[in-house]
Order: structure tokens, then sequence, then C-alpha cells
């Protein structure tokens, strides 16, 4: 026995190496689910080819270097507001059902102990694909017609509005919608479209609608109001 205590015993020793190989691995499977996370945003960054060139090949002219710097800040705009969208925010389909949006909604509400039901959900017209449904929320009852996302998640809104929360609606450049769950949106710093493209009255800072005239975003491709696609 004396033999066996002046070390450590084999299977102790072996036990102690699992441990450590297990403890190990778990550390870098954290760390890598991190990395992947890391990577997606720079892997996104740099597709969207938002790179300054260091060295232009040729001089060039003020306004041709702010061109460039412009197209390069839209593009870093959209790789930004797109990787939000993926890792916090949602996606709705430009058709969509009243099922399909609610397990995207509810989770989000559920940090702070709100769910979102609906009930008697009518059609009003197939053809603009138009509902009217009742959004309940605590003892808060609404009835809200929409024809997309962004007039469902308005009616969501104004349930939310004396809690302090919204769902922001961000660019897609598609015809899609994606939406963010904010706390306190912060309207000032969101109104900065080199930040990330927001689509709210608030933020409508870049410019009149061609079609009705309404106050627009920099970076948008369709009116709130009236729904006109910008080239
Ligand atoms: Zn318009």
């Amino acid at each position: 026995m004396a033999g066996a205590m002046k070390g450590t015993p084999k299977y102790a020793i072996r036990a102690q190496k699992r441990a450590m190989a297990a403890s190990r691995a778990q550390y870098i499977g954290v760390k890598a689910s991190i990395q992947t996370a890391a990577a997606r945003v720079r892997a996104a960054i740099a597709s969207s080819s938002a790179v300054v060139p260091i060295v232009p090949k040729a001089p060039r002219s003020a306004a041709a270097l702010r061109a460039a710097t412009d197209s390069c800040q839209n593009a870093f705009n959209k790789a930004v507001t797109r990787v939000l969208v993926d890792w916090l925010g949602f996606r709705v389909p430009e058709t969509f059902e009243l099922d399909a949006i609610l397990p995207e909604v509810n989770p989000r509400l559920s940090s702070f102990k709100l769910t979102l039901a609906a009930k008697d959900l009518t059609w009003l017209d197939r053809e603009l694909n138009l509902r009217k449904v009742k959004l309940i929320l605590g003892d808060q009852e609404k009835v809200v017609r929409f024809k997309d996302a962004r007039d469902f998640l308005k009616g969501v809104n104004e349930l939310l509005a004396n809690r302090k929360l919204a769902f922001v609606e961000l660019e897609t450049w598609a015809d899609d919608f994606a939406f963010l769950l904010v706390r306190d949106p912060r309207w000032d710093k969101l109104k900065n479209p080199e930040l990330v493209v927001v689509k709210a009255d608030q933020t409508a800072t870049g410019g009149e609608c061609g079609e009705c005239g309404a106050p627009v975003g920099k970076y948008w491709s369709d009116c709130l109001k009236c729904g006109a696609v910008f080239g």
C-alpha cells in the first residue's frame, strides 16, 4: 500500500485526463459556437464586399471617392442589417398565415412575460389579402385589419405601446418583411441609416416618396405609406 501512496494511481491519472479532455472539449465547443457567430458576421460583411480600397489604382476625384465610400457604406449597412435579422429578428414572407407569425412573435414577447393571442380571423378581401383579427394581450384587446406583416405588427405595436416595447421593421431589400423586438426604441439613434436600416415613420429622414410625398429613409426599397417601390 505504501507504494501506491507515492504517486497518483494509474486509474486516477486516467480519470483526471478524461476529465481534462472532457472539460477542454466542452470549452472548445463553447468557443467554437462563439467563433461561428463572429465568423458569420465577418463572412456576411466580406461577402457584401464592404471593403474600402486602401490603394486606389489611379488618383480619383473627390466625388468618385465619395461615391465609392457611399456604396461601401451601403453594402456594409445591408450586411449589418441582415445579420441583425438573422440573429435576433425574424422574417415574414409577403403572403403569410397567422399561424406562422404568432410562433415568431410569442417567444420574443415571452422574455417580457407577455403572450399574444389572436381570434376571430376573418377574410375581408382575398384578392387584396386583407384580413381582420382580434388580438389579445393580457387584458387588452384590439381588432386589427391587415394585408401584410407590416400592418399586423403595427397593430401589435399599438397593444405594446404602454409597455415600452416595439417590433421595429428592418429593410430587407426584398418582398419579405423583417422585424426585431426592441425595448424602449431610441429613435434618435435608430434614425441614423449609417447604423442600421430601420423602417419606421420616426426614421424616415432620407427624402420623399415620388408617388405620395411621404417621408422615406435613405436606403429603403419601398414606401411605408403607399408601398411604392424605389429603383
Ligand atoms: Zn409613398
